[in-house]
C-alpha cells in the first residue's frame, strides 16, 4: 500500500510551498487508496512554537487536506531515536565523537587550505581511549567510505553521489538530542512511508538518510523532490512577494478550493486544463507528471480562480467561509440579518474575495452611522427626501416583501413622479447601505429585511 506523509517543522505559519508539498503528497495517497501521515517534525525546540504547530493545523484542516494517521510530534518518539541509537552504537554503524569545537574548526580550516571541501575527517571512528563520564560528546552514523548512492527520484531521475563526498554526519547532538537526517529516517520506516514527496531542497540529504535506511535494514522509499516556487521576479518565493502564509490567503478573502486549485497547478498539469475538481485531481495526479523546473507564482491567476469558485461553489460552502470572515471583522452575531447564503447569492458576481463580500455585508448585520460621501453628493439632491418620503408610504403598505415585488413598485413610484429609477434608487441604496453600491434595489432592501428597511429609510429623511 502507498504512504506519504507531510512533515513540517513548525518553525513558521504553513507557507504556500509547504501546502503545495502536503497537497501532492495528499493528492498521491488518495490517488493510489493509500494512506496520508502528517508528521510534526519539532526536534528543534528552540524553533519549534505552540503557535506555529497550531497554524499548520488549522491551514491542513482549511485546506481539506485530512490525514489518516497522526499528528505525529518528534519530541514524542525520543525513547525509540535512543533505542536505534544505541543499536547503531552495538553494531558499530555509529561511533561517539568527542572532538572539541577548537579540533573541528582547525580541521576545517586545513581542509579548506588544501582547496577541499570540509569534512569530518573520522578522527573518533576508531577511537577506544576512556572518557570521562561529563565529557561532552556527539553521535556520529559511519557513513561507508566507498562506492556510490544512487536513487531514482520520480521528478529529477537519477541522482548519484560518492559516498567519499559524504561525511559521518551527527546523528545525536551533545545535549542528547536527535537530528533531523536520523529522525526522519526513523520515523519514515517505522510509519512505513513508500514515498516520500518533499522540497528539493532536502535532494543534498537523501544519499545520507539511504545510507541510514541501509544501515537499519530498511527498505528505501521511493523520492520526489518537487522544485520551489519563484516569487513573479524569479527570486524563491518569500515575503517580500506578499502574502506567502496559507492563512494569510484565507485572511485575505480566497476559498480554500482556489487556493487548492492554484496550488496543484504549481509544477504539475494535465493538458491544458485549469480548472480541477478534488476528483479529477484525485484521479489524474501523477508525481511522474511534476515539473523539473520551478514554478512562477502568479496571483493573477489566483484571484481568477477565486471569482470562478465564489460563483460556482455550492453556496453553503461558500457562506461558510463567509460567516468566517463577517466573525473577523467583528460581526459575530448573524440573528438580525438575511441567511448568508442569500448574500452570496447575490454578491459572488460583485465582490473578488470573502473579504471584500463580508465588508459589504456588514450594514445587512449591523446598523451603520455614515453614509458614503461621494455617493450623497452624486445622489443626494432638491427633492430626494419628498422621493424617499414616497417611497416609504408606497413600500409601506407593500404586502409581500419580495424584490419584484420591492422593484415593480418603486418602478411605478419613478414613473409617476416621471423621474429616472436612478434618481428613486440611488437614494435608497444609500438609506440602506450607506453607499451607492449594491444589488438591485429589490434585492438589497430584502438583505436589509423590511422592517429594518422601512426604519433605515425613515432615519434618512430625518
Ligand atoms: N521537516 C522538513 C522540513 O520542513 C521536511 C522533512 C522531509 O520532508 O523529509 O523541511
Amino acid at each position: 500500500m502507498v504512504k506519504t506523509r507531510f512533515a513540517p517543522s513548525p518553525t513558521g505559519f504553513l507557507h504556500v510551498g509547504g501546502a503545495r508539498t502536503a497537497l501532492f503528497s495528499w493528492l498521491y495517497a488518495r490517488h493510489c487508496n493509500g494512506e496520508f501521515v502528517l508528521r510534526i517534525e519539532d526536534t528543534d525546540r528552540e524553533r519549534s512554537t505552540q503557535p506555529a504547530i497550531d497554524a499548520i493545523l488549522e491551514s491542513m484542516q482549511w485546506l481539506n487536506l485530512n490525514w489518516d494517521e497522526g499528528p505525529y510530534y518528534q519530541t514524542k518518539r525520543f525513547d525509540r531515536y535512543k533505542e536505534v541509537i544505541n543499536e547503531l552504537l552495538e553494531k558499530g554503524l555509529a561511533y561517539k565523537c568527542y572532538c572539541s569545537k577548537e579540533r573541528l574548526e582547525k580541521m576545517r580550516q586545513e581542509q579548506m587550505e588544501k582547496g577541499l571541501k570540509p569534512r569530518y575527517d573520522g578522527h573518533c571512528r576508531d577511537d577506544h581511549s576512556e572518557h570521562a563520564p561529563d565529557e561532552p560528546y556527539v553521535i556520529r552514523f559511519r557513513n561507508p567510505d566507498t562506492g556510490t548512492v544512487a536513487f531514482d527520484d520520480l521528478v529529477k531521475g537519477h541522482i548519484e553521489f560518492q559516498n567519499s563526498e559524504l561525511d559521518d554526519f551527527i546523528i545525536q547532538r551533545s545535549d542528547g538530542t536527535p537530528t533531523y537526517n536520523f529522525c526522519v529516517v526513523v520515523d519514515d520506516y517505522d510509519m512505513g512511508i513508500t514515498h516520500v514527496i518533499r522540497g528539493d531542497d532536502h535532494v543534498n540529504n537523501t544519499p545520507r538518510q539511504i545510507n541510514l535506511y541501509k544501515a537499519l535494514g530498511a527498505k528505501i522509499p521511493v523520492f520526489c523532490h518537487v522544485a520551489m516556487i519563484l516569487g513573479d521576479d524569479g527570486t524563491k518565493l518569500s515575503k517580500r512577494h506578499g502574502a506567502v502564509s496559507v492563512m494569510q490567503y484565507r485572511e485575505d478573502g480566497y476559498l480554500p478550493e482556489a487556493l487548492v486549485n492554484y496550488l496543484v497547478r504549481l509544477g504539475w498539469s494535465h493538458g491544458d486544463q485549469e480548472i480541477f475538481s478534488r476528483e479529477e485531481m484525485i484521479e489524474w495526479f501523477d508525481p511522474a507528471q511534476i515539473s523539473k523546473s520551478a514554478s512562477s507564482f502568479n496571483t493573477k491567476k489566483l484571484d481568477w480562480l477565486n471569482a470562478h469558485y465564489m460563483k460556482t461553489l455550492p453556496v453553503e460552502d461558500v457562506a461558510k467561509e463567509l460567516v468566517w470572515h463577517l466573525n473577523r471583522i467583528g460581526v459575530t452575531d448573524l440573528s438580525q440579518g438575511p441567511a448568508p447564503e442569500l448574500v452570496v447569492k447575490n454578491y459572488a458576481e460583485r465582490t473578488h474575495t470573502l473579504k471584500e463580500m463580508a465588508q459589504k455585508a456588514r450594514c445587512y448585520y449591523e446598523d451603520f452611522t455614515e453614509y458614503d460621501p461621494a455617493g450623497v453628493k452624486k445622489w443626494i439632491k432638491e427633492g430626494s427626501v419628498d422621493v424617499l418620503k414616497a417611497a416609504l408610504e408606497s413600500l409601506n403598505s407593500l404586502s409581500s416583501w419580495e424584490p419584484q415585488a420591492i422593484d415593480e413598485v418603486l418602478e411605478a413610484l419613478a414613473k409617476r413622479l416621471e423621474i429616472g429609477m436612478g434618481k428613486v434608487g440611488q437614494p435608497l441604496r444609500l438609506a440602506m447601505t450607506g453607499t451607492a453600491m449594491s444589488p438591485g434595489i429589490g434585492d438589497t432592501m430584502v438583505l436589509v429585511g423590511r422592517d429594518r428597511a422601512l426604519k433605515r429609510i425613515e432615519k434618512a429623511i430625518a
